[in-house]
């Protein structure tokens, strides 16, 4: 169930709020009027403070010409007692009263946009709504029956009497309408509220056999001792404790609504056969149940506004050690990445190291055999390297290394190729799918392009550094393993050696196709 208009205040145009609380304000009064045929509550005084509080000042048209307008049907209803000049008088004062007095409440509780931080807020109901109402009641009396004086007119009973049973009258019926009002107005989740409601159901089924009992028809089967208006606690104070705002202040609604209409109608601990004392009684009753039961759910709803303050506050520093722990996690894994790395590469010349070599070329081997496809492998040595090093120091022998390195990692042309430093000077390319020629013409032009850096080897027969590269090529049988390529690669190096170095030799057995 949906109340359309009542749905989102704050987009509803002016007109619709005029007529709307024009409406409620009347109806609310007419139904007090000649329905109970009793002013000792005064619920209309509950739409004007809620249209205040809602809308603020603007909403005044509305609660003046409903003020204006009820009056006008009472003094028709009582046949016009006064004259014209009189009764306009009193409509006037009864109006701007009943308006003022709203519009001060306004001013002490300012305009209300969330239950939260009103209903929700003990110090805002202590401070500000309780004295608030009392103030609308005491003002709006004093208008009402201070206009009475002027004239010199009499009131039903002494001044000061009526003014205390106006306010009381009054503040009744802002304490009670307002909340309920305007929880309508700011939390219309009727559906989801309806969805909860079957527990609730039991809450209004004992709230409405006690007022049988208490307020109604049953009073005769019950014996006077159980004849407690305070038993109606009962059933308030667990609707306070465990439902929403909209729903206590309902319930609380009907409460009242159940304990006026029984006491109208005769019925009840109230009776006293003086009609005023039992107005009285009454107001005192319904007033005090009322501000019990706003305290109660202002202090639980406190009580959850800390919860979740605390709940968020909780989960911010969850995720804060969640963020920290992944960061943590990032930094872990690539470090381990970094070291992975590290442990697969050449210090010197960042190429694979032997252990990668060996790995890469234990998996290729296997590849090929079961593909029966050709492995290719190119061994290369530096000639002379001794003598280098001997001549002119290990860290210039580093360095030429390094460049060896960078040339032999242009070599590995194919993503499949691994360039690796065997050991010492030697180093090695494997290449998986490898065409004996095309690794020929690879491994001359690097010889050459090494030559061609003529990087100067006084202690070299040929005058500076060169390399010699031995290759071989196999289609893996099923009894070899892979040293059988190392040896190839390893014997056609040591005839490239032994034929005067700075040269390439493919294996015997290397098929060129
Ligand atoms: P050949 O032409 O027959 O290969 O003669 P060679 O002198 O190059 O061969 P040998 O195996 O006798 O010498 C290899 C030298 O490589 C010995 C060693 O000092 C040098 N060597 C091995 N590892 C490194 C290294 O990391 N840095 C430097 N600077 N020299 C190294
Ligand atoms: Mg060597
Ligand atoms: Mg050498």
């Amino acid at each position: 169930m949906r109340i359309g208009f009542l749905e989102k205040p704050k987009r509803q145009p002016l007109s619709v709020l005029l007529l709307l609380m024009f409406c409620l304000y009347l109806g609310l009064a007419l139904i007090t009027m000649f329905i109970f045929e009793t002013i000792t509550v005064w619920p209309s005084t509950g739409v004007a403070l809620a249209a205040f509080l809602l809308c603020g000042k603007r909403i005044w048209p509305a609660i003046f010409a409903a003020s204006l307008a009820v009056l006008l049907i009472y003094f028709f209803s009582l046949g016009q007692p006064f004259s014209m000049t009189q009764s306009l008088l009193i409509m006037l004062a009864t109006a701007s009263g009943n308006t003022l007095s709203a519009m001060l409440a306004l001013y002490f509780c300012g305009r209300v946009s969330s239950l939260q931080q009103s209903f929700g807020d003990l110090l805002w109901v202590l401070k500000r709504f309780l004295p608030a109402t009392a103030i609308c009641g005491a003002v709006a009396s004093v208008f009402g029956i201070g206009v009475y004086w002027l004239l010199g007119l009499s009131w039903v009973e002494h001044y000061v009497t009526g003014i205390a049973n106006w306010s009381v009258s009054n503040m009744v019926g802002a304490l009670i309408g307002t909340p309920l009002l305007i929880s309508c107005f700011l939390q219309p989740g009727w559906r989801r509220m309806l969805d909860k409601v079957r527990w609730k159901y039991q809450a209004v089924f004992c709230l409405l056999l006690l007022a049988f009992f208490l307020f109604g028809p049953g009073q005769i089967w019950l014996p006077p001792g159980f004849q407690q208006p305070a038993l109606l606690l009962m059933p308030l104070l667990f609707v306070a404790l465990t439902a929403n705002q909209s729903f206590i202040f309902i319930f609380q609604g009907l409460t009242f609504l159940l304990v006026w209409v029984g006491t109208t109608m005769g019925y009840g601990p109230f009776i006293t056969g003086h009609a005023a004392e039992t107005a009285t009684a009454m107001q005192l009753f319904c007033g005090f149940l009322a501000a019990v039961v706003l305290i109660i759910q202002a202090l639980l709803c406190e009580q959850r506004k800390l919860r979740k303050l605390w709940t968020s506050d909780l989960l911010s520093s969850n995720r804060k050690l969640e963020q920290r722990v992944q960061e943590r996690t990032r930094q872990l894994s690539e470090a381990n990445r970094q070291l992975a790395q590290l442990s697969v590469t050449d210090g010197l010349t960042q190429l694979a190291n032997r252990r990668r070599f060996d790995e890469y070329l234990q998996a290729e081997w296997q590849r090929a055999s079961r593909l029966q496809q050709p492995l290719g492998l190119m061994m290369l040595d530096v000639d002379w390297f001794k003598n280098y090093n001997d001549c002119y120091g290990h860290l210039q022998g580093d360095e030429a290394l390094r460049q060896v390195g960078q040339l032999l990692r242009l070599g590995a042309r194919r993503t499949t190729d691994l360039a690796a430093r065997y050991g010492g000077e030697e180093f090695a390319l494997v290449v998986p799918l490898a065409d004996a020629n095309y690794l020929k013409q690879q491994a001359d032009l690097l010889r050459l392009a090494f030559a061609s850096l003529n990087i100067a080897h006084q202690t070299s027969p040929l005058g500076r550094l060169t390399v010699s590269i031995g290759i071989a090529v196999l289609v893996p049988q099923a009894h070899e393993t892979s040293m059988v390529l190392i040896e190839k690669a390893d014997q056609a190096l040591y005839l490239a050696k032994n034929n005067g170095r700075n040269q390439v030799v493919i294996a015997q057995s290397t098929p060129l196709q």
